[in-house]
């Protein structure tokens, strides 16, 4: 029996946007996220995923639930199973498992195995004059080495041999740390090469890059995609980076990690980079996730355009509204770490803050490859960013976009519409699901749901028997005060509750609540109005009763208290 504390705390440390997000791309739809059911099959949205309350709702097929309940019904896994999952994943321990010991979990290993080899890295680089002397030719102190962990890999074929008791143990190979060539012989993957660890927002390395010292091939050496790093969704330098991207509410996006180390060493501490791949829409909705804006900062040359047009449209769809994607571009030769060597903090910021925006780099780069003198040309422009529009699901973007190619084309903006065949915009809400004819109760579950501290003034005396919503505000109101401190949020709620016959009732509510929050400034206000009227509805159906019972046996019949009760309520109804 896993204890209903350890749940609690579970909950509060997983976010449930992150985990979902890590198998359903969600993109923000005002306050809550949205994505395609991974539960019901459908082409608009309706699956909504609510980072304050800690839930996901499916308007489509009802689906609805916590990080444990998606797990549960994504991943086909028990509820057991489900928070030893979640657990790992946060680095709690389930207390009282006794199956722990057995068949231990195969990601926390791999984790393991990358620790101890990433401590060896770094302990090794102290060792290395060479390696030293490289680092510090480009300018990169002890104390910004340390910040990234910056290691090496000595030179030599089974360095991890002395590192791990068992060379040939398959965790090795499955986190990307040895190889087996075709002969089956063994060797370590990174040799003679400075080491960047990428660490994931918990702290653990999950990946290494490698970069060559000299002049030898490959330069960039990365990890292989194991089960601990899928290189479309991480990024070196994120967890360093949180501060600064906080503080600046922007983030740069360079391609290599000494791009980054370099940056931050000169005090421009918001960049991160893709590894070995292009950006991905995981990549940009991350980071959009913590900023406003991003800027996608490459070499001026022809393979940094080309990095920069993919990183385009991978992000045409991750692109939500009220926040800007931009496109800055390094002299030829340069990329970020020569240029800010060379050129200095401000020279590198101010390249960044006259960034192109995305609409003027999309219409740019389509135009250079079109004859833009000919009507052929100018209809071809309009031909080539019709599949680009197709993908923005942002209005005001979209708009944007159509008015320049409209000026650009000579075409007018009808016939650009037109032309590029563009239906309206799917709404990011999806519609509001039906909903019943409005009760007191169901208000007062909403606003139990939004504030559960409210549970302590609500006077459940007042709540009539005969009504399921009533009962469930009974419910609802005894498990959040049998809950005590701290007052449990809906996530902890829904979980107490898994099963039982209010379930369905409070599901809804929350799925109301998720569409229409009550603003913050007005919860307590509507609570004492419902409040209000609940003793007003306690007090009639009291009267009722002794109307009733008058009617039957006079006056004479009520007892003293009844008859004293009988005439104030008289008394107040004139
Ligand atoms: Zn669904």
């Amino acid at each position: 029996m896993i204890p209903e504390s350890f749940i609690q705390e579970l909950l509060h440390r997983v976010d449930i946007v992150d985990l979902i997000d890590a198998h359903v791309p969600l993109r923000k739809a005002g306050a809550n996220y949205a994505a395609c059911c991974p539960f019901h099959n459908e082409k608009t949205p309706s699956f909504t995923v609510s980072p304050t309350k800690q839930f996901y709702h499916c308007f489509g097929c009802g689906a609805h639930g916590t990080a444990i309940g998606f797990l549960m019904e994504y991943s086909g896994l028990g509820f057991v199973d489900a928070i030893k999952d979640l657990a790992a994943r946060v680095g709690m321990q389930v207390p009282d498992d006794g199956a722990r010991a057995h068949d231990g979990p195969r990601l926390p290993a791999l984790n393991e195995l990358m620790a101890r080899a990433s401590r060896y890295y770094y302990e090794q680089l102290k060792r290395s004059e060479k390696a030293i002397a490289y680092l510090k030719q480009r300018g990169v102190s002890g104390e910004i080495a340390q910040r990234f962990g910056i290691g090496y890999a000595p030179d030599g074929w089974q360095n991890l041999a002395a590192v791990f008791e068992d060379y040939s143990a398959s965790g090795l190979q499955q986190a990307g740390l040895v190889i087996r060539n075709d002969q089956g012989r063994l060797y370590d993957r990174f040799r003679d090469r400075v080491m960047f660890p990428i660490v994931n927002p918990k702290g653990d390395v999950i990946a290494f890059g490698g970069r060559v010292l000299g002049a030898g091939e490959p330069k960039y050496l990365n990890s292989p995609e194991t089960p601990l790093f899928e290189k479309g969704r991480e990024l070196f330098g994120l967890p360093q980076a949180r501060q600064a991207l906080r503080e600046k509410n922007a983030a740069i996006v360079v391609e290599g990690y000494m791009d980054v180390v370099a940056l931050a060493q000169h005090g421009v501490g918001n960049a991160v980079a893709t590894l070995g791949t292009a950006t991905t829409g995981v990549h940009v909705q991350k980071l959009l996730r913590q900023v406003d804006r991003v800027v996608f900062c490459f070499d001026g040359d022809a393979a940094g355009r080309k990095a920069a047009w993919r990183a385009l449209e991978n992000c045409l769809e991750a692109l939500p509204e009220q926040k800007s994607v931009t496109f800055a571009f390094l002299p030829e030769l340069e990329d970020p770490d020569s240029y800010v060597r060379a050129h200095g903090t401000a020279a590198f910021e101010r390249l960044v803050a006259q960034a192109m925006p995305l609409s003027e780099f999309l219409l740019k780069e389509l135009a250079s490859r079109c004859d833009m003198t000919s009507a052929e040309g100018r209809a071809r422009l309009v031909a080539e960013a019709k599949p680009l529009l197709a993908r923005l699901q942002t209005p005001l973007l979209r708009l944007q976009l159509v008015k320049r190619l409209a000026e650009a084309s000579g075409f007018s903006q009808p016939e650009v519409e037109k032309l590029c065949d563009l239906k309206p915009v799917a709404r990011a809400a999806p519609a509001r699901a039906s909903r019943p004819a409005p009760s007191l109760f169901r208000p007062l579950l909403r606003l139990l749901l939004q504030k559960p501290e409210l549970a302590v003034r609500l006077p459940l005396e007042a709540l009539p028997d005969d009504s399921g919503e009533a009962r469930a505000v009974m419910n609802l109101c005894k498990v959040i005060l049998s809950m005590g401190d701290p007052v449990p949020g809906y996530a902890s709620l829904l979980e107490r509750l898994r099963g039982g016959e209010d379930e369905t009732v409070l599901r809804e509510a929350a799925a109301e609540l998720m569409q229409q929050p009550f603003a913050e400034g007005d919860v307590d206000d509507e609570f004492d109005g419902a409040v209000v009227r609940l003793v007003e509805g306690q007090k009639k159906r009291a009267f009722a009763r002794l109307q009733e019972k008058v009617g039957r046996l006079g006056v004479a019949g009520l007892s003293s208290e009844e008859k004293q009760e009988y005439l104030q309520a008289l008394g107040m109804r004139k």
